[in-house]
């Protein structure tokens, strides 16, 4: 039977909650009120006591599952010894770095920690701006890489005239095949939306240019998998102008695509990495990491003003419950996991372009997968906002909790419950198109 949502507990604790906090925080938590009051494994409760399967991770940050018994027990260890004091060395956060280097690519062996993914974004600008003393960058059109100054001019920014202009940046096309910025075909484009970037970056102005930044895989932007051979490109007409590389994870990191990071399925080495929404199991805490000679460059390497400091970053909690994340993601082997079940998600998923006529394309790797809506095949016009909307709603309704248009739940998934999950979604793709777009 469906939820018929909101439950009472929820309505009431919502409207108590919306008295003092702000609006506009999710479109998609604002749109059914409800009040969230536990997590276990792959599912959550609200206060009616309604059971969802959490097909979006919290929002891709319970890599684990909500309440991990190992993150819980790193947690209870640290609890009682040591919350913070500020940037003193720790046994944990010693131990994590450690752990770190042992998955990462091996020039990227220098850490950073911070709480949320747009002060670490500013804060890799900022060390790469102290190596190559240059300032400006050049990113890409469908990225998304926060709302703090520096990170939203690098995505494409639509408040400027509300929030004031953005700092200046060069915005390369995204090989978003789909829907090709030049209107071709790969492979017999040869890949042309990247060899304008060449074009794009001597013209523009801005050398010399500090380094590019780009997500492997856009994640806010659509679930974006380039074709092959599209970044090694890309990083090659960089390096051509000493630019360097940062690949921002924040999204795609520690195991979402079924690989530590998303980038070692494209061949690149990046100088700097930016990662952590599912470092703490939905523990606030992010990461910048990167070559040692970069990342203690002056200023940022060095102690003031222009340093890397900020007052939570690799606290002892967050440090736990990172180290909690990873002992528990290696050994119940989550990212092989992850990589086995984005098969089977393309397997169920690739015959839904011929099947539905609302589904243009589907593409992801791992546990990262998106569905684009359209309301014609031929034209390829979006599906009204309302299609994803209405999707939602009944899947929530169904016990299963999206983050519209992605798939991305926590990496210890089984293959049943991935399964159930993606047969309601499939029924209520099925409910949209009965209905006139
Ligand atoms: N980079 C990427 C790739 C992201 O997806 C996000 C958030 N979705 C950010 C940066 C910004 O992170 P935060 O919301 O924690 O500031």
């Amino acid at each position: 039977m469906p939820y018929n949502l909101p439950g009472k507990r929820s309505q009431e604790g919502w409207e108590a909650d919306l008295k003092y906090v702000v609006t506009g925080r999710s479109s998609v938590a604002e749109s059914v009120p409800l009040v969230i009051e536990r997590g276990e494994g792959v599912y959550f409760w609200d206060a009616d006591g309604n059971r969802y399967l959490d097909f979006s991770a919290g929002i891709l940050t319970a890599s684990t599952g909500h309440c991990h018994p190992h993150v819980i027990k790193r947690l209870q260890e640290q609890v009682p010894l040591l919350w913070h004091v500020y940037a003193f060395p720790t046994p944990q956060r010693a131990r994590l770095c450690e752990m770190l280097t042992e998955h990462l690519p091996p020039q990227i062996d220098t850490f950073c920690f911070y709480t949320g993914g747009s002060e670490t974004i500013e804060a890799a600008t900022r060390a790469c701006s102290s190596y190559r003393k240059a300032y400006l960058f050049a990113s890409m059109t469908h990225g998304y890489h926060g709302r703090t100054l520096i990170s939203r001019s690098l995505g494409p920014s639509l408040l400027n005239k509300v929030y004031g202009p953005t700092v200046n940046v060069c915005h390369l096309p995204y090989p978003y095949c789909y829907r090709c910025p030049l209107k071709l075909q790969y492979p017999s484009c040869g890949l042309a939306c990247i060899e304008l970037a060449d074009d794009l970056l001597q013209g523009s102005g801005h050398e010399p240019l500090a380094a590019l930044i780009f997500e492997p895989i856009a994640g806010a932007g659509g679930v974006l998998v380039p074709p092959p051979g599209a970044w090694q490109r890309l990083v090659e007409i960089c390096r051509k102008r000493e630019m360097l590389i940062i690949a921002d994870e924040v999204l795609t990191g520690v195991g979402r695509t079924g690989k530590f990071m998303a980038i070692e399925h494209f061949g690149v080495q990046p100088d700097v990495m930016t990662f952590g929404k599912g470092l703490g199991s939905g523990f606030p805490i992010m990461c910048l990491a990167g070559r040692r000679d970069i990342i203690s460059s002056y200023p940022f390497g060095e102690v003031g003003e222009g340093g890397a400091s900020t007052s939570y970053g690799g606290n002892p909690l967050g440090a736990a419950a990172a180290l909690g994340t990873l002992e528990a993601m290696f050994a119940e082997h989550m990212i092989e996991n992850a990589a086995r079940l984005g098969e089977e998600i393309r397997a169920r998923l690739t015959p839904w372009v011929e099947k539905y006529r609302v589904v243009g394309d589907v593409r992801g790797l791992g546990l990262l997968w998106g569905i684009e809506l359209v309301t014609d095949k031929t034209s390829k016009e979006p599906y009204p906002a309302w299609g994803w909307e209405q999707i939602y709603h009944d899947c929530l309704n169904n016990g299963v909790r999206l983050v519209p248009n992605r798939i991305c739940p926590p990496l210890n998934i089984t293959s049943a419950q991935l399964h159930q999950g993606l047969d309601v979604i499939e029924a209520t793709i099925q409910a949209l198109e009965k209905k006139p777009a």
